[in-house]
């Protein structure tokens, strides 16, 4: 039979409407659509959340005054009751069944520019979600700018809908015990108590968490980002402390996954922190080669930016809670082995055990729980909801 028929299913606000009936399905869908929502991000820009059960395969129109995006091989959602906050450019949304090909039309307030490949991010199933295609989006030049008000009031509060998975892992362990300071202090022994101490805070607080190690165990970096894949984790958080030939260096840093390290500090420290694989690589690189493959590039832009969206977060937190900062940028990135996954995520150095303060800083409870209590409020405030 041949598929010709057009189905409506018209959307505005909460309310959903069926213009007509679906069909019965004629071809065999390969993808179905899951759900649709809008949001408003920073900068007053709308984005626009397609998700749906398979890998989707896409391309994106503008008609004037809509977005119409094309989902190949795709079944429409005759359920579909689209999530549409306030205050965002998406005042209806559509869909049109056409043969094997599924548009979403999005009527729009306003006129958009095209959307720069950078604003269009496809992300992997973690969690409770599926495939999502993420459009950011903001009105186009010709427009005049909406009020800001009305973004300010939805934006989201720190209470997780869901239970959003957080895996940490303590850095080194076993026979690699990381830096140690002057007094003796391990690293591997500092970010083992603070990983557990933050465990149960984010617990508390709602998180579901796993740690890579909670004992004197030696890991290889490759399984630490492996848990976080296995978990579905929104977020990897690796836990260590610095050293550094200046015993004067002291503060916490922040570092993102990059191919290419921002600056030679980071690029030295990377190198550190990876020479853990050194003692023992086997398996190593083709984890690593098949991790790459997995990621396409989209997948590896979108990792990195909420990546880097975290980070900025945490440097904010820990500033917040005056806890000394290494002199530099707020995010520097690197080519860190153990955050190579498709999980948005960031290594921490606590601080400076090559610096006699802050080794008696890092040792003492108090301080653990001033680090822990940052950290936890970096995790609440970061937008999970993609
Ligand atoms: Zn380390």
């Amino acid at each position: 039979m041949q598929f010709t028929r057009r189905t409506l299913l018209k959307v505005t606000g909460l309310t959903t409407v069926i213009v007509a009936l679906l069909p019965r399905m004629a071809f065999a869908a390969r993808n179905s659509l899951r759900t649709v929502r809008t949001g408003i991000q920073p900068g007053n820009k709308t984005r626009l959340v397609i998700e749906t059960a398979e890998r989707p395969s896409y391309s994106i129109s503008y008609p004037a005054n809509q977005l119409v995006i094309t989902l190949s091989n795709t079944a429409a959602n005759a359920s579909l009751a689209p999530a549409m906050a306030s205050g965002t450019l998406v005042t209806a949304i559509t869909q049109i069944q056409s043969g094997d090909k599924l548009q979403i039309v999005a009527d729009l307030a306003k006129p958009i520019n095209e959307i720069p490949r950078d604003s269009i991010m496809l992300l992997n199933p973690n969690g409770d979600n599926d495939y999502r295609l993420v459009l950011d989006f903001a009105a186009g030049s010709g427009a005049v700018a909406a009020a800001t008000s009305s973004a300010k009031a939805s934006q989201k509060t720190t209470t997780p809908s869901r239970k959003y998975v957080v895996v940490i892992d303590a850095g080194h362990g076993g026979k690699d015990p990381g830096c140690i300071g002057k007094g003796g202090t391990q690293e591997k022994v500092v970010v083992l108590s603070v990983a557990k101490k933050l465990k149960n805070k984010l617990d508390a607080a709602g998180f579901r968490t796993y740690l890579t190690r909670s004992n004197d165990t030696y890991l290889k970096l490759a399984h630490r980002a492996s848990i976080g894949e296995k978990k579905h984790a929104d977020l990897f958080l690796s836990l260590h402390a610095n050293a550094n030939p200046s015993r004067a260096m002291k503060g916490f840093s922040i570092y993102t996954l990059s191919e290419k390290a921002s600056d030679e500090e980071a690029a030295k420290l990377a190198d550190a922190e990876n020479a853990a694989d050194k003692i023992d690589v086997s398996g190593f690189e083709q984890f690593d080669k098949d991790i790459r493959i997995a990621l396409s590039s989209l997948q590896q832009h979108a990792v990195a930016a909420m990546s880097v969206e975290y980070a900025n977060g945490a440097a904010s937190a820990f500033k917040r809670a005056k806890i000394t900062q290494q002199p530099g940028p707020d995010v520097r990135h690197a080519p860190f082995a153990v955050l190579r996954s498709t999980v948005p995520g960031a290594l921490i150095e606590l601080g400076h055990l090559s610096n006699a303060t802050e080794e008696k800083l890092l040792k003492s409870s108090a301080h653990q729980d001033k680090l822990v209590a940052a950290i936890v409020k970096s995790v609440q405030g970061y937008n999970f909801d993609v």
